[in-house]
């Protein structure tokens, strides 16, 4: 017996490469390339990309008269003869401007040049605020950050907690008190730039993948004002049908945690957000046999995560003083005892070295995905 799978209509137009669309995606690859290799000559760029010298000589030359790129000196090549001129962006060609909504009690602000490094910073009180209050200190922080640019900014990047999408640019979070708030294109025409908005924690993830030295497969958590995952599956952020991959923060992991703000009782950020560490702790006896009842519920969680994808790396973003230590070993603990086969190599927790910016720099490095092609 046959089997006739029922075929899904496909367009044979729909993604056809249009030159133009074939131009600027060479460039982005040059881009990238140099990037992730700076220094290299032409030469090299054509043998790492596979695109001829003819192409490569052309799209060096746009992306030079662009100032995207510069000449930075002779390579050595370790043979006579004419020597090959190194190559890299330049990283102070434009600036970025990051915003990071999540955390407990303000937001903050950085501006970014291309390489990562943080130009300015600063911060703006939340003092409570949600709904429209909450975006207008979002707005505000733009705003300011922009006038301080010194260069063109290329464009912003913003990291809330809760579910972004499946229209771009559109958040709805609890925490905010924000549903189906159109953050991208209400900031974008107030400051007239383009603007990108995504979850903080896979934008946690973003940041770790670029600059924290993770690997193509793991699990972000984003322990703060919520609690969220960002997950990576070879070197691509998982987004899911809806926006929502990652969300574990309303899991009910336990009853007894209490009334979530979702309106469900013992989600696992009634255990481990930092509000709730932090009320727990105020009335505990014994600080530590908290931290380790949180992370054991963290582990909880985690295992059918773990045991599902087989990514055994997990990353923890968050307040070091309440992570490391108890929080973190009960956490890995749980999850390892839980997901336990003969043969199996465990999984294993460790935390973030980005600090507390690793959601500001997740948002610079979506600025520079969206517009050069750099992930
Ligand atoms: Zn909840």
């Amino acid at each position: 017996m046959t089997r006739v799978a029922a075929a899904k209509p496909r367009s044979l137009t729909r993604g056809a490469l249009r030159p133009q669309d074939a131009r600027l995606s060479n460039l982005r690859l040059l881009t990238t390339s140099l990037y992730d290799n700076p220094g290299l000559s032409r030469a090299d760029l054509a043998r790492l990309t596979g695109l001829s010298r003819v192409a490569i000589s052309d799209l060096i030359a746009e992306l030079l008269e662009s100032g995207l790129i510069v000449e930075t000196g002779a390579a050595d090549q370790g043979k006579p003869g004419k020597r090959a001129t190194k190559l890299q962006v330049a990283y102070d060609w434009r600036d970025i401007v990051a915003i990071d909504v999540s955390g407990p009690r303000s937001v903050t602000g950085a501006i970014f040049s291309l390489d990562g490094e943080i130009c300015q910073r600063i911060e703006r009180p939340l003092a409570g605020k949600r709904g429209p209050a909450a975006l207008q200190v979002v707005i505000d922080t733009v705003r300011a950050l922009v006038e301080l640019a010194l260069r063109p900014v290329l464009g912003i990047g913003i990291g809330a907690p809760g579910l972004v999408g499946p229209t771009p640019g559109v958040i709805t979070s609890t925490n905010l008190d924000w549903h189906q708030v159109e953050v991208g294109a209400v900031v974008s025409e107030v400051v007239g730039l383009p603007v990108e908005v995504q979850n903080d924690a896979n934008l946690a993830a973003l940041a770790e993948r670029r600059f924290g030295g993770a690997p193509d497969d793991f699990i972000r958590m984003q322990i703060s004002r919520g609690v969220g995952a960002g997950l990576m599956i070879g070197g691509q952020l998982v987004n899911g049908r809806n926006g929502s991959a990652g969300e574990i923060g309303h899991v009910v992991v336990d009853r007894s945690g209490g009334q979530c703000s979702c309106g469900k009782v013992g989600c696992l950020e009634t255990w481990i957000s930092l509000p709730a560490l932090t009320a727990r702790l105020a009335d505990a006896d014994d600080p530590e046999l908290v931290l380790a009842q949180a992370g054991e519920k963290l582990g909880q969680a985690l295992s059918f995560v773990v045991a599902m994808t087989d990514i055994p790396h997990i990353v923890l973003g968050g307040s070091p003083e309440f992570l490391a230590g108890s929080f973190e070993a009960a956490a890995e603990r749980r999850l390892n005892a839980a997901i336990r086969i003969e043969s199996k190599a465990p999984a294993s927790l460790s935390l973030s070295n980005l600090g507390p910016e690793a959601v500001l720099l997740g948002a610079a490095v979506q600025v520079m995905n969206r517009n050069l092609g750099i992930r």
